[in-house]
């Protein structure tokens, strides 16, 4: 039986660990960190045998059963090899996607692997180094961030980071350490005031402050050009409320007024996702006040399930859609996916750049007249919001009106942006458009169109002809 072979291990021979240990590691990332299952749990330990072993699909099949055999087979088609170009990357990742939408405990067993991965990267070479950090930094972070696993996402951007710039990255850790004791104690100064009110109004809560990720902190000295002692928000205050499942969000607005009642809120930093949660699943109030000193502070308050949610993402989130009504975010993106991915015929690196700005930036909600929101990628355009309400209405687009005031179709669009279509039937989609539009949605159907056309046009060059000539005797 093939069960009692030795495998080898391509890790095992890099760090000199036994074979067992990385799959245990993974399985444990994917029940404690994600919150996953039984089943997942056992995909976990096996994901790498059919690849690495002379255990073949069947054996598991046999052994396991199907359903585990599937992921197992969706988890053997990501593969783990390092050496290959960037086509050949985005062709992988292409294939990820297509196995994400039909069982997502496969994308997230990936996210498990890849973590440990980064997690015992020390003992490779510098260069497979290099490129396993790049490429967590521009597939797997982004992707863990859309799942809603903020601390797994974190924790990649941190370690990539470690590698690809360890310079900067020790130079920042340095410097967090020094600063670590002035921090708490203004920490410490800021919350006591506030507990003090929380108390008295007898939440179950708990208050602290946590820094934010070197990597964050890097890219904001980057973004604003400014050192490590000018960036102000080196950590943000989070308070965690105990509240029944009806009283959330009046309870957060309660804190969220108690806080502002100490420390003079920054009108323009109010984030509201109780209202609209983000489309990962993520909710909470974030708002920026004045602390002591005349210091801003970054405050989010959640509640224990949403925090949950945020750290563990996808299966916490399922853990509680149950009873709720609320259709769930991720069936729409997975929907989105699914949808774009089947009408596909572009080449993967496009493929890999379309579903980035499409599917892992971050989001703007635009409301059409009727006040139904619709979430868009940063950067998309009153285009895009055409072809996202319906691809007939995106390819008659004239012009839009956005708040009101007429814009043109490639004006880019704004968080709470009321957005109304304008359309004639004498409209159709040209070679510029491509230009205006960030979606994968917009790009596929304007491309679609342009093909139809091209091939329309071959078949009636002739009748073309002789219908503009006659177009322009209609004109005199
Ligand atoms: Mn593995």
């Amino acid at each position: 039986m093939k069960w009692q072979q030795t495998p080898i291990k391509r890790c095992a021979e890099k760090s000199g660990e036994p074979y067992i240990l990385h799959p245990l590691a993974v399985a444990k990332i994917c029940t404690e960190e994600i919150g996953l299952g039984i089943r997942s749990s056992i995909c976990s330990l096996l994901h790498d045998t059919v690849e690495d072993t002379d255990i073949s699909l069947e054996d598991i099949e046999r052994e396991f059963g199907q359903e585990i055999a599937r992921i197992v087979d969706g988890l053997t088609k990501i593969s783990n090899v390092i050496d290959i170009n960037a086509s050949q990357q985005a062709e992988n990742f292409k294939k990820i996607l297509l196995t994400l939408t039909d069982d997502p405990r496969v994308i997230l067993i990936k996210l498990a692997d890849r973590l440990h991965n980064m997690r015992t990267l020390e003992s490779m070479k510098r260069e497979k180094q290099l490129k396993i950090a790049s490429e967590t930094v521009y597939v797997y972070a982004p992707l863990a961030h859309r799942m809603g696993l903020y601390s797994i996402k974190t924790e990649m951007e941190d370690l990539a980071m470690k590698y690809m710039e360890p310079d900067v990255y020790r130079d920042i850790a340095k410097k967090l350490a020094e600063t670590k004791r002035e921090r708490t104690k203004y920490i410490n100064e800021f919350i006591r005031p506030i507990k003090e009110k929380l108390e008295k109004g007898n939440f179950k809560f708990e208050i602290y402050g946590r820094p934010k990720s070197i990597h964050s902190i890097w890219n904001k000295m980057k973004k604003k050009g400014v050192d490590f002692e000018e960036v102000y928000d080196l950590f943000a205050i989070r308070v965690l409320l105990d509240s029944p499942h009806e009283r959330e969000k009046e309870d957060c607005w309660k804190v969220y007024s108690m806080i502002t009642d100490e420390y003079t809120p920054s009108p323009e930093r109010l984030r509201d996702w109780l209202s609209n949660p983000k489309s990962n699943g993520y909710e909470a109030l974030h708002t920026t006040v004045m602390g002591p000193q005349g210091k801003w502070v970054e405050v989010q308050i959640r509640t224990k399930r949403m925090n949950e949610i945020a750290e563990k993402g996808l299966a916490a989130h399922w853990k509680y859609k149950e009873g709720t009504s609320d259709e769930s975010r991720f069936d729409k993106w997975f929907q989105q996916i699914r949808e774009v991915i089947s009408n596909q015929e572009t080449d993967s690196i496009d493929f890999l750049q379309d579903f980035k700005t499409s599917f892992l930036a971050e989001e703007i909600y635009v409301y059409t007249p009727k006040g139904d929101v619709k979430m868009l990628p940063v950067g998309s355009t009153a285009l895009d919001f055409a072809f996202a309400i319906h691809s007939a209405v995106g390819s008659k687009t004239i012009g839009a009106k956005v708040n009101h005031k007429l814009v043109p179709i490639g004006h880019k669009l704004r968080s709470g942006d009321q957005v109304e279509i304008i359309t004639s039937n004498k409209q159709k989609p040209n070679e510029d458009w491509l230009g205006y539009v960030v979606t994968a949605k917009a790009r596929g159907r304007i491309k679609d169109a342009l093909k139809e056309e091209k091939k329309g046009k071959l078949q009636t060059k002739g009748n073309m002809q002789y219908s503009a000539s006659w177009m322009a005797w209609a004109l005199y």
